[in-house]
């Protein structure tokens, strides 16, 4: 018998009867034998109702009153499910996380889980019931509510399922698992049926927007084996767990891409130790992430640094950078925002040379320049132009051989 944690996202508890479509998940899990833990979110669209109606009241409302307000998304949820399962015949219980309890910081809107009791829960498994719990939310140590960031049922679900010792976090969501590619730019993607964690960690901040990424970083920690599965749709989904796991050779697990940076270039400043930190230091200090950099020496003896910054931050960043140009004493500052990153990503590369030549070959094929590179041991990143990156994508999809099984090559 195995003890499972499912957690439910929005648009699976969207209506009382996709609610009732869960409970009888539920059901069937539960007659298989296995003992089950449900994480819920609020009905899909409902957080940020909540947060409209705080915001027609100030434009910054206090941060421990948006807990208060927005848990109540969830707490909507475990109630309807419980009666839902009851209903069907199944004995349930909800809980908020204050009544788990899932004891977290202070941190309104972003709170880090910092300890949960599973005795609760233990004692209602083994009493037959199902547990409901409420996703996305804890209670301090002062016992006031907090959230735990937009997307923090996953995390809840991973959390509870660390706890517990659970054998499974299973994700339930509206896609059937994790694609090697966005199968609106690739049709022919194919669902994964394994990733690791690591893989999973840099598909997810690439661009694939599956799982929230801290309980991604979460599962691995406590080396919870996590499943991404649709709701609607019946299958394997995709087990995320370490690589030993692993049992396909397989090089690349997936094309990802992300629209959401901007490139800036200083250029003729001196070629002088300290200069990388004068650009960048003012960058930092407000609290401005930098992703990629690129740094060109010129003949004349100066130098261009070229990198990325969040899309969102990209005016900022110039202003600070221009504000202070006559003191780096830069020829030129400019910015660019059509610009998207589009990685190769596979722990196979761990053990294959050539990923990377092979990468840049397909690119120059299509004609397509690369402005930046990055890599890490599991990754490789380029830096294109925006309006080449579909192509970029499909391509290199086709090449790594993604669209066929991967015992096919
Ligand atoms: N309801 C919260 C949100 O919309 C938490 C979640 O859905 O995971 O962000
Ligand atoms: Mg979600």
């Amino acid at each position: 018998m195995a003890l499972i944690v499912q957690k439910y996202g929005g648009t699976s508890v969207a209506t009382i009867e996709r609610i009732e479509q869960v409970a009888r998940k539920v059901i069937s899990a539960r007659a298989r034998g296995d003992s089950v833990v449900v994480v819920v979110s609020a009905m899909s669209g409902e957080t940020d109702r909540l947060l409209g109606l705080a915001r027609q009241i100030a434009s910054r409302p206090d941060a421990r009153e948006v807990d208060v307000l927005i848990s109540t998304g969830e707490q909507v949820t475990i109630a309807l499910l419980a009666m839902t399962l009851q209903k069907l015949g199944c004995p349930a219980r909800s809980y908020t996380g204050a009544q788990i309890p899932i004891v977290t910081d202070a941190a309104f809107g972003k709170a880090r889980i910092a300890q949960i009791d599973p005795a609760r829960m233990q004692a209602d498994l083994a009493a037959g019931r199902v547990v409901v719990a409420a996703g996305f939310q804890g209670v301090d140590a002062d016992g006031n509510i907090t959230t735990l960031g937009r997307g923090g049922s996953d995390t809840t679900g991973v959390a509870l399922a660390a706890a517990l010792g659970a054998d499974e976090c299973q994700i339930f969501t509206d896609v059937d698992g994790v694609y090697t590619a966005d199968p609106r730019i690739v049709p022919t993607a194919r669902r994964l049926d394994h990733v690791t964690f690591e893989e999973m960690l840099e598909l997810a901040s690439l661009g694939a927007k599956v799982l929230q990424i801290r309980s991604v970083e979460f599962a691995g920690k406590y080396n919870v084996p996590l499943r991404v599965l649709s709701t609607f749709q019946d299958g394997p989904g995709t087990l995320i767990t370490y690589e030993e796991q692993q049992v396909e050779e397989v090089i690349i697990s997936g094309i990802a891409h992300n629209r959401d940076e901007a490139q800036i270039t200083v250029s003729g400043i001196a070629d002088q130790p300290g200069v990388a930190y004068r650009v960048l230091g003012p960058v930092a200090d407000a609290n401005i992430e930098v992703d990629m950099i690129v740094q060109n020496v010129a003949r004349d003896g100066t130098t261009d640094l070229t990198f990325t910054v969040h899309r969102n931050d990209h005016e900022r960043a110039l202003e600070i950078l221009r504000a202070g140009q006559a003191e780096l004493n830069a020829r030129e500052i400019t910015g660019d925002a059509g610009i998207a990153k589009v990685s190769v990503v596979g722990v196979g590369m761990r053990s294959h040379a050539g990923v990377a030549a092979r990468m840049f070959a397909v690119l120059a094929t299509e004609g397509i320049n690369i402005r930046m590179i990055s890599t890490s041991e599991i990754k490789i990143s380029v830096v294109v132009s925006e309006k080449y990156m579909e192509l970029a994508v499909r391509a290199l999809h086709e090449a790594f051989g993604l669209d066929q099984k991967p015992n096919a090559h």
